[in-house]
């Protein structure tokens, strides 16, 4: 599984590493939110360990914006600020777990994988399959044709919203709100160019592309 470590406190992040390492985790330590943000836009992770007080930010800020985004893998809070609230703010914003720290390696490596196995044992469907596309949820992996597609965590995520809604028409606002933030500006073409990029990497399936356009509402899977 691959693990993303958001610490900023050097040793305690070394020591959560190493942990994860040894337990054949692929981990990647960062120690702010502009490093985690740009870590989890270039590479999809199975879980996230975050810390709340980062040197550029608050940890919470980055869970409400990675749930908002659909980013739903487990994320486990790790902080010095034990108080109730906090920990219900963060439950509320989408966490999976909370540990106050200090805390024991073991019983981080515990939750973690509880956590792990509750999603992977899940009843929730974790392969998606349309035409010549197959989405894995789990291993985070898309094939067209029976060819992998490399996909970025954005792409990845609208192409589930799509496989998730095989028969709906997506409109924009919904389609900005679930991918992007609340404060997606509509005017950009942003989603026209995820859709565009969308369609040429699956242009395997046929002549239709995988996506068609809805003129004047937004977007269906084809
Ligand atoms: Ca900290």
């Amino acid at each position: 599984m691959k693990i993303l470590i958001v610490e900023d406190e050097r040793k305690v992040g070394r020591f959560i590493e190493q942990a994860f390492t040894e337990q054949a985790h692929a981990v990647r330590l960062v120690s702010s939110c502009a490093a985690a943000r740009d870590a989890l836009a270039e590479s999809p992770y199975n879980a996230v360990v975050l810390d709340l007080g980062l040197p550029d930010g608050d940890g919470l800020e980055l869970l409400r914006e990675w749930r908002a985004a659909g980013f739903n893998e487990p994320v486990l809070i790790l902080s010095a600020r034990d108080a109730v609230e906090d920990r219900i703010r963060g439950l509320n914003l989408g966490a999976d777990d909370y540990l106050p720290k200090p805390f024991s390696i073991d019983e981080l490596l515990a939750r973690m994988r509880s956590l792990l196995r509750r999603q992977s044992s899940g009843p929730r469907v974790t392969v998606l399959e349309h035409r010549a596309v197959r989405l894995d949820l789990l291993a985070r992996t898309a094939w067209c044709a029976g060819q992998p597609v490399e996909l970025t965590s954005r792409e990845f995520a609208l192409l589930e919203l799509f496989l998730q809604n095989p028969r709906r028409v997506l409109t924009r606002t919904l389609i900005a709100e679930r991918i992007w933030e609340a404060s997606y500006d509509l005017e950009t073409n942003l989603i026209e160019v995820y859709v565009r990029r969308l369609r040429q990497k699956f242009a395997a399936v046929g002549d239709e592309p995988i996506i068609k356009t809805v003129r004047g509402t937004g977007y269906q899977l084809a």
